[in-house]
């Protein structure tokens, strides 16, 4: 159960940008991780190493695989693949920043996910059991998905929605199988309505697999009456209800504090009273990033006025980082953790951050990238860890549905 050897390749992913994909051996296995990446990226987190080359318009990430492919395989060369928290912590010191940067955070989850998926082979378990073993997982379950089935902001162009993701959260189903039939049948009923009328250009999707409606103007209420309409049109009302991921730092000006869409300026107060009006007229159950990472006491005030009734969910404000969900915490700027493996850098320090949420009573929802590849680790670890939500994006595009049918695969399995 020795590493033989690790080999980094360059692949593409979801929006032809490169990344990293890397192989682990041992003496009778081989297993592969590929590293997502996002779009609108927290300012903290950990570093993604590109190579800012005239190749790839400077995203390529070369660097990045000859440190996999020299340093770390050196490295780790020789250790035992299923002692994972002693290789997360030697590719910690070996990169000896705070954020990753030397080695890439690229390169170093490629191989932490890598060595946990060989593990499992070793082990001849599925991959979803060895993560449930590492965090002593008591009871398993399978997570409610929130599906963004329009998308806006930097996922879009930015033209027409200024929030990012409009989800809907199909709750109160047996299965997972059936939350997503549901979800389905919702985003092709949506489908369906925004041809008629708004035409079928409006029906194009963004880079994470939901609609980018051509609206005359930015209006994030016609964006929910539209997926409203098709939910009521299903009678589903009951079981499925609405999320945004309003990703507010790609709206928000640091230097007048103010936030700019739907053709007005909004001061914080001002934003929360629109996000106010929002809750009363629609069924929303969580907001994601409703205020920029960096302008604190609106979180915190929104936080107490609506933490018993919705979800509020940290991403670019926390980045998957245990220093800034202690802070949120203690302070109550939120109440949930959005996680991303990508942004802390290492299997063993996004568990970590998942343990400090949950013991906070926080829910906890592990998302993909919007820049995806076809790898289903996070699938596996939905499960494992049992987080009480995911999102994988709109049920389209095979980078994101691979994920949902790992699930459901699971499931059927059982
Ligand atoms: C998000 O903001 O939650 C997201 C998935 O987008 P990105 O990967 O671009 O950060
Ligand atoms: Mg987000």
């Amino acid at each position: 159960m020795e590493i033989k050897n690790i080999k980094a390749i360059r692949i593409i992913d979801s929006r032809g940008v490169p990344t990293i994909k890397t192989f682990v051996e041992t003496k009778n296995s081989i297993e592969s991780a590929s590293v997502p990446s996002g779009t609108s990226s927290g300012d903290f987190e950990a570093l993604e190493l590109r190579d800012n080359s005239k190749s790839f318009f400077k995203m390529d990430v070369l660097k990045a695989i000859k440190n996999v492919n020299t340093i770390i395989n050196s490295a780790l060369k020789g250790d035992f693949v299923l002692d994972q928290k002693e290789i997360d912590n030697k590719l910690i010191k070996l990169d000896g920043t705070s954020n990753k940067s030397k080695l890439g955070a690229n390169a170093i989850l490629s191989v932490s996910l890598a060595c946990a998926k060989v593990a499992a082979k070793e082990l001849d378990i599925p991959l979803y059991l060895y993560l449930s073993r590492l965090n002593n997982t008591k009871k398993l379950k399978f997570p409610t998905p929130f599906l963004n089935i329009i998308n806006g902001g930097l996922h879009s162009g930015g033209n027409f929605l200024a929030f990012q993701e409009f989800q809907i959260i199909p709750e109160k189903f047996k299965s997972f199988e059936d939350k997503i039939k549901a979800s389905c049948e919702v985003y092709n009923c949506l489908k369906e309505i925004i041809s008629k009328k708004l035409g079928s250009s409006s029906t194009n999707v963004g880079y994470e697999g939901g609609f980018v409606p051509i609206l005359k103007k930015q209006d994030e209420f016609m964006a929910l009456d539209l997926i409203q309409l098709a939910i009521d049109k299903l009678k589903y009302s009951k079981e499925i209800s609405l999320g945004l991921d309003c990703a507010a730092n790609s709206f928000y000006n640091k230097d007048s504090k103010k936030y700019f869409f739907d053709s007005n300026s909004f001061s914080s107060d001002d934003l929360i009273n629109y996000y106010s009006d929002l809750l009363k007229t629609y069924n929303i159950k969580a907001i994601e990033d409703p205020f920029s990472e960096t302008d604190k006491s609106s979180w915190k005030k929104f936080t107490s006025k609506f933490s018993s009734k919705i979800k509020i969910i940290g991403d670019d404000l926390l980045v998957t980082n245990p220093k800034f969900i202690n802070q949120a915490i203690k302070n109550k700027f939120c109440n949930s953790l959005l996680l991303k493996v990508n942004q802390i850098g290492t299997l063993t320090e996004s568990i970590n951050s998942f343990n400090i949420a949950k013991k906070a009573n926080w829910d906890v929802e592990i998302s993909h990238r919007s820049g995806e590849t076809e790898d289903t680790f996070i699938a596996d670890l939905a499960y494992g860890l049992s987080s009480e939500y995911i999102k994988f994006g709109a049920p389209s595009r095979s980078e994101r549905t691979s994920k949902y049918n790992r699930l459901i695969e699971i499931e059927s399995f059982l």
